[in-house]
């Protein structure tokens, strides 16, 4: 008998107790090498004055076992309470959701019938790092950050999981176009790191045309790996066409900590009546058992609940007249799948997982010459009509004198000054760029302080500063949209 493995497991609100007790079910009967450990999560935690919904003894079993299986919750209305998921996922670094999104036609309704896509969304970065600050009166602004290293971790996580899955094609999603230095750096690193996977084909889409495909044609597409906010919007669209949401699992995994779970919620309407559909926690752990290395028990276990489905023996939620065969409880449906173990399903498409865990390397430290070039002064500036010839020519007169000179102003990234048109808008938030008067000057922080100085010396208000940089003499900023 093979050595069991240790993962923690939380039963949950609503349905959750009973769809977990049919998950551990399959489990089981299939040979799931596992020990179980529970932990009390949710509505329960929340009420005794946890406001993340976790005990705080809890952390310790999640960190101890590394996998947890996770049955949804119930969030209480009202103030107070974070989100649970949110909470996990931020402190223990799952730095990417893995959501697939599969129709099961003719069994369950879709569109889409043949759809079969992943989204690999990267879980950390980009806009929701929460950096925002209001800058003016009428401009607020939030940081988007992608870092290398958190890219390569994503891309190479999409890559393996193309491989553990017998997957074929990866495709990124930026929208590096326009942000040619954040979404610009993500398509860089996904071409490099494409390149170590020859046996799986990778292509590029720009965000807005790639989101209508997979609207349209979400068939075409296999594994996508995508940036934070994309990532978190596709997936929903994904999730709503493929007609299958109440049987979609989804994974967030970190280094150390993966968490598995169904994607809808805790189902109140039917709790208690042992109605609801076990198939989302059990795709779910489906996944955490091809993680772990299990992917000849993730085979069976699936294979037999596609079989399941195709015999026609439904829970509630997708049974259909004429359709199915017969309309059978959440136990009755985990008897059935129970009973295929074994079987291959003949309709729908059997599917083959590889055995092995799926790891990701540390990602590499990278190092770069950098050099400083200039300087841009964000400025609130609010005088008269806002004319950006009278800023310009303030800005001119302070820096008089020190080692650096206005070289333009922008206003939301527009070029307004020198030769600015009359037709652009202006808002109280300036962007004021600097560059050394003599070009070979190597320019030091000292020379930025100095004319901080004159500027703050001549009445304006600075709000912020941004470094212009080279890295290995390759620009590191953008240039202004006209300049
Ligand atoms: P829900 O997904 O719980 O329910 C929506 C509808 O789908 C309901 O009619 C429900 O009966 C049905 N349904 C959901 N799962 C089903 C299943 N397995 N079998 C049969 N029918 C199923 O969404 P909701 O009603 O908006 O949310 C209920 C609670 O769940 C809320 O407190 C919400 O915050 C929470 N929630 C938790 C998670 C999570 O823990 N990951 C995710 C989403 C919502």
């Amino acid at each position: 008998m093979s050595q069991q493995i240790p993962i923690t497991i939380a039963r949950g609100d609503g349905i959750g107790p009973e769809i977990m007790e049919a998950t551990l079910r399959i489990l089981d009967a299939a040979g799931a090498p596992l020990r179980y450990e529970e932990i009390k999560v949710g509505k329960e935690m929340f009420e005794a004055g946890y406001t993340s919904g976790l005990a705080p003894d809890a952390w310790d079993v999640i960190r101890r076992n590394k996998v947890f299986l996770k049955a949804p919750i119930t969030t209480p209305q009202g103030g107070g309470y974070k989100s649970l998921n949110v909470t996990i996922r931020k402190s223990l670094s799952l730095y990417a959701n893995v959501r697939p999104s599969k129709s099961y036609a003719p069994f369950v309704t879709s569109q889409h019938p043949t759809m079969d896509l992943v989204i690999v969304r990267e879980n950390e970065e980009d806009l929701y790092a929460g950096i925002e600050h209001q800058q003016t009166n009428e401009v607020a602004q939030v940081l988007k950050l992608i870092t290398r290293p958190g890219t390569e971790r994503i891309v190479r996580y999409a890559f393996e999981y193309a491989r553990a899955y017998g997957r074929e094609t990866v495709t990124c999603m930026t929208k590096d176009n326009i942000m040619k230095h954040t979404d610009g750096l993500f398509h860089k690193v996904f071409d490099e790191i494409a390149a170590e996977y020859p046996d799986i084909e990778s292509d590029h889409y720009i965000i807005d045309i790639g989101a209508a495909r997979v609207a349209e044609q979400p068939e075409r597409f296999d594994v996508i790996c995508t940036l934070n906010l994309y990532g978190d919007i596709l997936s929903d669209i994904a999730s709503q066409i493929a007609g299958s949401v109440g049987l979609a699992g989804s994974a967030n995994i970190g280094d150390e900590v993966a968490m598995f779970e169904a994607i809808h919620g805790s189902a109140p309407d039917i709790a208690g009546r042992k109605i609801a559909n076990p198939s989302g926690l059990l795709v779910a752990a489906t996944q955490m058992l091809v993680h772990l290395g299990l992917g000849d028990v993730a085979e069976r276990i699936e294979n037999a609940w596609l079989c399941a489905l195709e015999s026609g023996i439904h829970t509630a939620d997708i049974y259909r007249e004429g359709l199915s065969e017969r309309e059978v409880g959440t136990f009755g449906f985990t008897d059935a799948v129970i009973a295929n173990l074994g079987n291959e399903p003949r309709k729908l498409r059997r599917v083959k997982y590889r055995k092995g865990a799926i790891t990701v390397p540390k990602p590499r430290r990278t190092t770069s010459t950098k050099v400083l070039e200039g300087i841009d002064v964000f400025l609130d500036w609010d005088e008269g009509d806002r004319h950006p010839d009278v800023l310009g020519k303030a800005l001119e007169s302070a820096a008089a004198g020190t080692t650096l000179k206005l070289k333009m102003i922008t206003n939301r990234g527009v070029k307004v000054y020198p030769d600015g048109l009359p037709e652009t808008f202006w808002s109280d938030h300036w962007r004021c760029r600097f560059v050394p008067v003599a070009p070979e000057t190597k320019l030091t922080f000292d020379d930025v302080l100095a004319l901080l100085a004159a500027i703050h010396g001549a009445g304006l208000d600075v709000i912020k500063t941004e470094h212009l940089y080279t890295f290995d003499g390759v620009r590191g900023y953008s240039l202004g949209q006209g300049e």
